[in-house]
């Protein structure tokens, strides 16, 4: 078992834009939603059903996990400048109802910009795993809606997203995963962790049916405006979903799918 890799060159083309130059460090999730800065970044394929002992070398953070795998303007000047706030208050708001002591209805609503929390979700992905230019497919459609931000939803992109009450976190760049066997594989990405969970999926074969919001329905033709999204709290899936292969379906992992923990002491 590897060490993960999370270090680009420090200079080197960057994941989202393609660009050559000096690369920088990427919080993923964005920092404003981390609140156990300390954390230990595992190979998720070594780590999973590994607990509590953890196998493999994991590497420690001490201001959460970065990705050294994309260019300032990228990171700073798109993501940080113009993306990240709207996921943060959406990831804040739903943090402060969750531990907020009021009786839950099963639907509750956040108001969010969801335009601009897709294209910060799709751009976080981009930037987990090193040297990953060319993007392919999935990579170039993703990259094409967070470079520009006026950009609508590509027609077959999914979002989907449930409440993840966990404090580990799960971040994969691409899996294949058959959600059932004999039904068609989808590629997927996901970004998990308190309090929320997304999965992003290209061109999804129809039959497959999500049972979760898909975050690009809610979202305005202007990226920047508000709009109410549902989170669903009669649907949440086990902790493991999808990453954890079940009786029913499988998941494959390709080399940049990782777990983080809590570093306690
Ligand atoms: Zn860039």
């Amino acid at each position: 078992m590897t060490f993960p890799r999370v270090k680009g060159p420090k200079n080197g083309i960057c994941n989202i834009c393609g660009e050559a130059g000096p690369l920088t460090e990427d919080h993923v999730p964005p920092k404003g939603v981390t609140r156990f800065p300390r954390m230990a970044l595992h190979n998720l394929v070594g780590s999973l059903g590994a607990e509590p002992g953890e196998r493999g070398k994991p590497r420690h953070f001490q201001q959460g996990v970065k990705f050294r795998t994309t260019c300032l303007s990228c990171n700073r000047d798109l993501l940080g400048s113009q993306y990240d706030k709207a996921l943060i208050n959406l990831s804040n708001d739903v943090s402060r109802y969750l531990f907020s002591q009021l009786d839950r209805p099963s639907v509750a609503h956040f108001n969010t910009q969801p335009g601009l929390v897709a294209k910060a979700v799709c751009g976080h992905i981009l930037s987990v795993g090193v040297g990953h230019f060319p993007r392919g497919e999935m990579g170039d459609v993703l990259a094409d809606f967070v470079l520009d931000p006026a950009a609508s939803a590509p027609e077959e992109l999914r979002i989907y997203y449930w409440v993840y009450p966990y404090w580990d976190q799960i971040l994969v760049r691409a899996m294949s995963m058959l959600p059932r066997f004999g039904a068609p594989p989808v590629v997927v990405s996901l970004m998990k962790y308190m309090p929320l969970a997304f999965l992003v999926a290209w061109k999804p074969d129809p039959i497959l049916k999500f049972p979760y919001p898909n975050l690009i329905n809610y979202m305005p033709s202007d990226a920047f405006r508000y709009a109410d999204i549902p989170l669903d709290f009669t649907i949440i899936p086990p902790h493991r979903y999808p990453e954890m292969p079940t009786n029913e379906g499988v998941a494959l992992h390709g080399r940049d799918a990782f777990r983080a923990t809590r570093i306690i002491n």
